[in-house]
C-alpha cells in the first residue's frame, strides 16, 4: 500500500494525518495504534472523566466516520515493534509487515514507573491511558484514603478530584515545592494553600523507598526518613518518558525523544516525528525541549503533515499548557527558566492573578490563575517579541493591549 504510515493515534498522529490531507496529500494514509480505542482526549482522564462529569463517549477526538471520509485507514490494537529503514517497512507484534514511503513516529510518552520494593502490589495505579483511567475511577470510588506519589500536574489534578469526592488524600513529593519544574514558587505556594484548604495533606522532601501491606488494611508507603503513610489506594505521578525506543533502535538520532527540526524531520530521510516522543529547538526557550502538551503535539502534527504533503510549514507556536484543580484554572504560555524575574499582576488572595516572567526585561512566559484574558494577550505579545515593562505588567490600571500597537 505504501504512502504515509503513522505510528500512534493520538493528538500528534491524528493531526498530522488531517493536515497532510488538508495540504493535498493524495497517497494512502494509515495509522497504526497499539490502543484499542478510537483516538480520545487525555486531559479529562485526570479531571472530568475521573470525577464522573465527562462521559466516555465525550472523550472521542474523531469518530470512525471522519477517518473513513478522509480516507485515513485506522489499524487499532496493533503495536509496531521494529522499523526497517532499508526496506522502508515496519513490523507489527504479530509479524505483519507494512510498507511506507514516508513514516511519522507519534508514539507519545508513558508514565515513569516507580521501582522500589513493593511497587508491584495490587492497588498501585498510574494514569496515562483510557484503560488506566477506567481502572483508577473504579478503585477511587471504592477507596476512602488515597496516597499520591508526586506533586506534578497529574498528581495534583488527581488529588483535587479525590478531595472533591471526600477522600482522605495525602500527597508525597520528593522536592521542596509543587510543580517545581513548571511554575514559579508563587504559583506553587498558591496551589499548596488551595490543596491544603481542601484538606489534602502534602508532605515535601519525602522520598518513597518502599510499599508494604498495612497489616491487612491497605498499603503503607515507607518514606526515606522511616515515616509511614497509610492508604487504600496509591496513585503514582512521577513524570513521563518519551517512547523513542523504536526510533533509536532504527538508528534515528534521539536525545530525550526523537530529535526533529521545526518541520518534524528526523535525522533519517522520509521519517518524521511529532508530539511527546520528540524534542526540538524551541526559539522561545532558546534551547532544545521535549514538551508534553496537547498544543505542542497538535501544532507539531500540523507542520509535519503539511511538510509531508509538500507544503512545508515550520512549527513556530508559543508553547501553552493548562491544568484544572478545583475552581482554579492554571494556564501557562511561553517557557520560563528558574532565573527569570517574576512579576505579579492581579490579586493572589482572590485567586485571580498572573505571573509575568522576564529575562533582561524581555517577557518570556506568563502563568495565570483564573485570568484567561492575560493569557490571550501574553500569547500575542510573546509571539511578536513585544514586552510591557515589568512595572507596566504589575500595574493593573495599565492596559496591556497598548503594547501590541
Ligand atoms: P500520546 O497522547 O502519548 O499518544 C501516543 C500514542 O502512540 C499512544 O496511544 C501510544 O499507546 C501509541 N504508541 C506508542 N508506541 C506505539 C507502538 N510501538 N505502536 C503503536 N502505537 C504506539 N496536556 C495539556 O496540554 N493539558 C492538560 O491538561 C493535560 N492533561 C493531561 C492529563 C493526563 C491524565 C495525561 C496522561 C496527559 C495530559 N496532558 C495534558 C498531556 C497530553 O495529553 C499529551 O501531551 C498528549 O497526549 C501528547 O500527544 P501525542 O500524540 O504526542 O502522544
Amino acid at each position: 500500500m505504501s504512502g504515509l504510515l503513522i505510528i500512534g493515534a493520538s493528538y500528534a498522529g491524528v493531526q498530522s494525518a488531517i493536515s497532510a490531507r488538508e495540504a493535498g496529500y493524495q497517497a494512502p494514509i494509515r495509522i497504526v495504534a497499539d490502543e484499542a480505542d478510537l483516538p480520545y482526549q487525555r486531559p479529562p482522564l485526570s479531571k472530568g472523566f475521573l470525577a464522573g462529569s465527562v462521559a466516555h463517549s465525550n472523550l472521542i477526538l474523531r469518530g470512525a466516520d471522519f477517518f473513513a471520509a478522509q480516507q485515513i485507514d485506522m489499524k487499532l490494537a496493533a503495536r509496531v515493534v521494529r522499523i526497517d529503514r532499508d526496506a522502508r517497512r515496519v513490523e507489527l507484534q504479530d509479524g505483519e509487515l507494512i510498507n511506507y514511503d514516508t513514516l511519522l513516529i507519534a508514539t507519545g510518552s508513558r508514565a515513569r514507573k516507580l521501582v522500589i520494593p513493593g511497587h508491584d502490589r495490587d492497588g498501585i495505579c498510574y494514569l496515562r491511558t483510557l484503560d488506566d483511567a477506567v481502572t483508577l475511577k473504579r478503585r477511587l470510588e471504592a477507596a476512602s484514603s488515597v496516597i499520591i506519589i508526586g506533586g506534578g500536574f497529574i498528581g495534583l489534578e488527581v488529588a483535587a478530584t479525590a478531595a472533591k469526592a471526600d477522600k482522605a488524600v495525602t500527597l508525597v513529593e520528593a522536592g521542596a515545592r509543587l510543580l517545581e519544574r513548571s511554575v514559579s514558587p508563587l504559583v506553587s505556594q498558591f496551589l499548596l494553600d488551595l490543596h491544603r484548604s481542601r484538606g489534602v495533606e502534602i508532605r515535601f522532601n519525602e522520598t518513597v523507598i518502599g510499599i508494604e501491606d498495612a497489616d491487612g488494611a491497605g498499603h503503607a508507603v515507607i518514606c526515606s526518613d522511616g515515616r509511614r503513610v497509610h492508604g487504600d489506594l496509591i496513585i503514582v505521578g512521577i513524570g513521563g518518558i518519551a517512547n523513542d525506543e523504536l526510533a533509536s533502535a532504527a538508528g534515528i538520532p534521539c536525545s530525550n525523544g526523537v530529535d526533529v527540526d521545526s518541520y518534524g524531520r528526523t535525522g533519517a530521510p522520509n521519517i518524521f516525528a511529532a508530539g511527546d516522543c520528540s524534542n526540538h529547538f524551541n526559539s522561545f526557550a532558546g534551547r532544545r525541549v521535549r514538551l508534553e502538551s496537547v498544543q505542542n503535539a497538535t501544532d507539531q502534527g500540523k507542520s509535519a503533515g503539511a511538510t509531508i504533503a509538500g507544503k512545508p510549514e515550520p512549527y513556530v507556536s508559543v508553547p501553552r499548557f493548562w491544568s484544572d484543580q478545583y475552581d482554579a484554572k492554571l494556564q501557562t504560555v511561553g517557557l520560563a527558566a528558574p532565573d527569570d524575574t517574576a512579576v505579579v499582576r492581579g490579586d493572589i488572595h482572590a485567586g485571580r492573578f498572573s505571573v509575568f516572567y522576564y529575562r533582561d526585561r524581555k517577557l518570556m512566559a506568563v502563568d495565570s490563575i483564573n485570568r484567561p484574558g492575560d493569557q490571550m494577550i501574553a500569547r500575542r505579545l510573546i509571539a511578536a517579541a513585544r514586552s510591557p515593562s515589568p512595572e507596566q505588567a504589575a500595574d493593573m490600571s495599565f492596559d496591556l493591549k497598548t503594547v501590541e500597537q
